[in-house]
């Protein structure tokens, strides 16, 4: 027995949601049959953040699902999600972009990335900071990369209720994605997504040109470890 509505609230998200901003439903820690009730609403897009959660669920649920990783990936991972993973959305060095080149490669896939920026004030671990991630397109590696598809930027804003906090950092994500696409991807039409905007802060995220949100508590409820 389900005790959230998860239909429910997924409409909800989803109505809130401008036309051009998708939804990545973000199950991680909650149960297959979360997951089919809002397949069954049309929702195909989900995001989890453990190697091995993620590999039951794909081989459980039905296969037009698309999986995006969204949490922080250890190399020695990547080669168990490479055969299936849309997106992987928390890259955060050269050195993970790297291994899904060579395990996507070897199973002869196209993955799509995104870089995850570091903007938050609070010191999380992961994410790049806006100098790093320049020096990682500048260095140009990442174009040698055939099974490889950069697609965008991802990023967590801080976790406070200073709402202007929280939009000057969005929007710091946003003005960043303008300086690279203008010098790293102006041709490149799949260089298009800005993933951010969580449960707290999606409807200020989508104010400041967010292409794609990430949201889990709302849709299925708070997460039990
Ligand atoms: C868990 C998680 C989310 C979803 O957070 P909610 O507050 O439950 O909406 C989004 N993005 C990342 C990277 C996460 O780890």
């Amino acid at each position: 027995m389900m005790n959230v509505d998860v239909k429910r609230n997924l409409h909800e998200v989803l109505s809130r949601l401008p036309d051009g901003v998708r939804l990545v439903a973000i199950s991680k820690y909650h149960p297959a049959d979360y997951i089919m009730a809002a397949y069954e609403e049309g929702q195909r897009v989900f995001g989890e953040s453990h190697e091995q959660e993620i590999r039951e669920k794909h081989e459980q649920l039905p296969k037009d699902i698309e999986w995006h990783f969204i949490g922080h990936l250890q190399t020695n991972k990547v080669k168990y999600i490479a055969p299936y993973i849309t997106m992987i959305e928390a890259v955060d060095s050269l050195r993970l972009l790297r291994e899904i080149q060579k395990q996507a490669a070897k199973v002869g896939r196209v993955v799509k990335v995104l870089l995850e920026l570091h903007i938050a004030e609070e010191a999380t671990k992961y994410g790049l900071t806006l100098d790093e991630c320049r020096q990682l397109l500048a260095d140009g590696e990442w174009r040698q990369m055939p099974n490889v598809r950069i697609c965008g930027l991802m990023m967590m804003a801080s976790n406070t209720d200073d709402e202007q906090q929280i939009a000057c950092e969005f929007q710091q994500g946003a003005d960043f994605f303008d300086e690279v696409k203008a010098q790293f991807f102006a041709d490149d039409p799949h260089f298009c997504e800005r993933s951010w905007g969580m449960s707290d802060d999606f409807p200020i995220a989508v104010q400041h040109r967010s292409t794609m949100v990430r949201v889990g508590t709302m849709i299925f409820g708070p997460r039990v470890y």
